[in-house]
């Protein structure tokens, strides 16, 4: 699903990404850890086509959604029109609303961005990047600015997502916790290169064949 070799990013002097390699399989759920600084965001703006001055081969799917540490929902558009933003067609409203739905704000389509909790926000977030059934999800540290609980909520709204949808993602994070729980394998971004894969645990089943456990239970 994503294969990325050689990727490269200076900002002037200041190599941020020195060849770093990576690959994410169909369905695959992959943690990317790594200090601050050490260039997590910059790998992930640029597989999200965001960067046009990294260099390297990138290959990603052309269904991915993206989603931020901050909501990033456009503040004069209503939180159904943030959803249906670059959806085409008649039916971008309903998709759109069943989106929300999914992330247990189906009643909140008609309310501003500036209504929601921080946390009703980021689920939007997540359901504006899911509208579109991406292959690919690009997580960068998305429930990092939440609480304890909300973000267990929400990691747990994503293990649901997966299970349902079975999309691929990488997931940007600080908190190693959240990758055992919520990732397939999980690698370590340091010296601008992807140096180390930290093992953690038996792979995950494919959405196809999973008999629905969510990954709080499988770590127990
Ligand atoms: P954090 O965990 O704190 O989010 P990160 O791993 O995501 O960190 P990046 O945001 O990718 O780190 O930044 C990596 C390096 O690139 C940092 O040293 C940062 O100062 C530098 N950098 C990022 N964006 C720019 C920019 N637009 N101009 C100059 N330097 C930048
Ligand atoms: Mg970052």
């Amino acid at each position: 699903t994503v294969q990325v070799t050689g990727l490269r990013r200076a900002f002037g002097d200041t190599v941020v990404l020195d060849g770093a390699d990576l690959t994410v399989g169909r369905g695959e759920v992959v943690a990317l850890l790594g200090g601050s600084g050490s260039g997590k965001s910059t790998l992930l703006r640029a597989l999200a086509g965001l960067d046009p001055e990294a260099t390297g081969d990138i290959t990603v799917p052309d269904h991915y959604g993206v989603v931020f540490q901050e909501h990033r929902l456009l503040p004069w558009k209503r939180v159904a029109d943030n959803v249906a933003l670059g959806v085409p067609g008649a039916g971008a409203r309903a998709r759109a609303l069943a989106a929300l739905t999914e992330v247990g704000l189906g009643d909140r389509g008609d309310a501003w961005p500036a209504e929601l909790s921080g946390g009703q926000a980021q689920r939007v977030a997540v359901a504006r990047a899911l509208v579109r059934e991406p292959e690919l999800l690009l997580l960068d540290e998305p429930f990092g600015a939440l609480d304890a609980l909300t973000r267990l909520r929400m990691q747990q709204l994503l293990q649901r997502l997966r299970d349902r949808h079975g999309f691929a993602a990488l997931l940007v994070t600080h908190d190693v916790d959240e990758a055992l729980l919520l990732a397939d394998r999980a690698l370590v971004l340091e010296g601008g290169r992807i140096a180390e894969e930290l093992p953690i645990g038996l792979p995950r089943p494919r959405h196809q064949d999973d008999p629905g456990f969510g990954g709080l239970r499988r770590h127990l």
